[in-house]
């Protein structure tokens, strides 16, 4: 098979896959979407691992049978996260109880703040690799896509000052020193004068 055949049958196939998200797909199906190759199910392999699409099969669900295929959503899988590999991600979230471990939000349900979608769980670093973290699993943790994307999607209204500061003083010390830690990432100007001032 030529490698413009595989492409194009690959092409397709994932086009029709993004069309169907959500919705159960039947091996027959697919493989008249590939236009028909007989190796449409490697090509259904590599846009799995290749290109990270979330392309579930019995394997992953019980409730598929033998020869069904789901996309679960059309983003696919960031590289790093297909890098850790399965184990170590279902590892993580198990871990993490399949909640985003900024917002609380729940794998599956709508997000508390963007109703419209579905919770989507990333594995992100706790401490960024730029600030000396790994991909070792304690250094590892769940994050919904809205948190891992730093909100710059989030449409929703800010929050205000005192509801921010009362979440802030509800969490944990180790999750009160990471904000500290974001907020020094993010204005250190600010807290060199702060610290500065507060030496007298
Ligand atoms: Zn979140």
């Amino acid at each position: 098979m030529s490698r413009a055949t595989r492409t194009g049958s690959k092409n397709k196939l994932r086009a029709y896959l993004l069309a169907n998200v959500g919705r159960v797909m039947e091996s027959a199906e697919l493989q008249k979407a590939s236009g028909g190759v007989a190796e449409w199910g490697r090509r259904i392999r590599e846009l799995r691992l290749q290109e990270g699409y979330h392309i579930l099969t019995h394997n992953d669900r019980s409730n598929l049978k033998p020869g069904q295929y789901l996309l679960l959503s059309p983003e696919p899988v960031p590289a790093f996260e297909r890098a850790i590999g399965k184990e170590l991600r279902a590892l993580v979230l198990d871990r993490n109880g399949y909640t985003c471990q900024m917002c609380g939000a729940v794998a599956g349900e709508l997000h508390p703040y963007d109703p419209t979608r579905k919770t989507r769980l990333h594995i992100g670093h706790i401490v960024d690799k730029s600030m000396g973290g790994t991909d070792d699993p304690s250094y590892l943790r769940a994050l919904c896509s809205i948190c891992n994307e730093g909100a710059k999607n989030l449409t929703t209204d800010r929050p205000s000052t005192r509801k921010l500061l009362i979440q802030i003083r509800r969490a944990t010390g180790a999750d009160q020193i990471e904000v500290l830690r974001w907020l020094i990432t993010k204005f250190p100007k600010d807290a060199a004068d702060m610290l500065k001032k507060s030496d007298g």
